[in-house]
């Protein structure tokens, strides 16, 4: 008979990888594992900003997921989840049926609601995935004068200094080019400062680089419609644009909302210390889920990667600690980075203890290029060492 457990990690993402490749290292043989993503590869958004002004190539920041099953014997499932039965312990996926559970780590990111917006789809450019990212640096490319528009459409998204990152490095690469005095830069957003998450200091930081590099800031617009050269805002003001990069409206993924994971907030609601959700042995990790900060400067933790590490580290550890019985178990404790490029080779970074209290315990360090030699490093270990 066999009595090992079943482990399902969905979503081959930061978290999945992550959750996958620890607990198969640590428990080996002693446990049925499969990780079911959709994709063939496993993407670095983080890398995106560069891909967008010709810094990176497609294939240094994609690989295989092959390459899990060669090197480390995971088990990939390359299919689509359609639905989860919390109750009967089963996902139902696209081509393999019915996966039984014992434990079920849920790491499915956002789906991204393009058709939300009358126009996003038309007219709207983004780098909230790789082949979005690509399309947008042929536009980038081409550009040669006019207005660009770069904003959030609505709030959460992925990583609060993405768009920000986007704007400062499109200045830096169109200085390079020559033309950068041919170019008017908008930056909107429903916010009421830069990166709220980490509060109005840091915020107003973000505001002066954005000032120093001649990047008008257009704060608490939510933009209705797109036009093809034009946005509307609910308030009635609109903004005239050439180009367009706008953060596309994130959304829970069909599955967990139709599973009832999911609470008002739209994300499913887990226990911050053990990722656990509110049915028993399954946890949601990363950008699916919804984390509380009653001391924060926001109500709910931002969404990044690193999150979506540690919480990843802290699942497959206390998984592994049950289900063999030995080993401690630890609780997430909310440390996280983020990294701002800014172009001219630097950037800047934001750290500290999101969770902590009685106030969020968060440091920014001004543009340097230290900070950006260490995104480097990032990209590096994450393309290297999981695989
Ligand atoms: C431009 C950009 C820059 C960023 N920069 C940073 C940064 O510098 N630092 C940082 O920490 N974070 C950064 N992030 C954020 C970071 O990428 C995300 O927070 C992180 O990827 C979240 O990990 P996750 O595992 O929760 O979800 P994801 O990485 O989104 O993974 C989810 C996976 O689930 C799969 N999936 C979804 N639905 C299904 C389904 N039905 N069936 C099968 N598979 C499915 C998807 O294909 C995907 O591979 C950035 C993001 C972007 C877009």
């Amino acid at each position: 008979m066999n009595n090992k457990k079943t482990v399902l990690v969905l979503g081959g993402g930061i978290g999945g990888l992550v959750t996958s490749s620890l607990l198969k290292e640590k428990l080996k043989e002693d446990i049925d594992l499969q990780l079911v993503e959709r994709k063939k590869t496993f993407d670095f958004p983080p890398s995106y900003p560069w891909l967008m002004v010709g810094m990176r190539r497609k294939e240094q920041v994609q690989k295989n997921l092959d390459l899990l099953r060669k090197k480390k014997k995971i088990q990939v499932l390359n299919d689509e989840v359609l639905s989860i039965d919390v109750e009967g312990k089963l996902v139902l996926t696209k081509g393999s049926g019915k996966l039984p559970f014992d434990y079920l780590v849920i790491a499915l990111g956002p789906e991204y609601s393009t058709t939300a917006i009358p126009g996003f789809s038309e007219h709207a450019r983004h780098i909230y995935d790789l082949e979005s990212a690509l399309k947008f640096k042929e536009d980038v490319e081409v550009f040669n004068g006019g207005t660009i528009a770069v904003g959030i459409s609505r709030t959460p998204f992925k990583c609060p200094a993405a768009p920000y990152e986007v704007s400062l490095l499109l200045d830096d690469y169109y200085h390079k080019k020559g033309i950068r005095n041919k170019i008017k830069f908008e930056f909107f957003t429903p916010e009421a400062i830069p990166v709220p998450a980490v509060g109005p200091d840091i915020g107003s930081k973000v505001l002066e680089l954005l000032k120093s590099r001649g990047i008008n800031y257009h704060p608490k617009l939510k933009v209705s419609e797109i036009g093809a050269n034009e946005l509307s805002f609910e308030s009635g003001e609109k903004l005239s644009y050439d180009l367009l990069f706008c953060v596309p409206p994130h959304a829970a993924p069909r599955p967990v909302v139709e599973a009832g994971l999911t609470d008002e907030t739209g994300w499913i609601p887990v226990n911050a210390k053990t990722l656990e959700t509110a049915h028993t042995g399954i946890y949601a990790i990363g950008d699916v889920a919804s984390i509380p900060t009653p001391k924060g400067y926001t109500p709910f933790l931002p969404k990044a990667g690193v999150f979506a590490h540690g919480q990843a580290e802290v699942v497959a550890n206390n998984l592994a600690a049950e289900i063999t019985g030995r080993g401690k178990t630890r609780e997430w404790s909310g440390e996280g980075s983020c990294f701002l490029e800014v172009g001219k080779g630097q950037s800047a970074i934001v750290k500290g203890f999101f969770l902590a209290e009685p106030r969020p315990d968060i440091e920014f360090h001004m543009p340097g290029k230290v900070w950006h030699l260490e995104k480097v490093a990032f990209e590096k270990y994450w393309m290297h060492h999981w695989f």
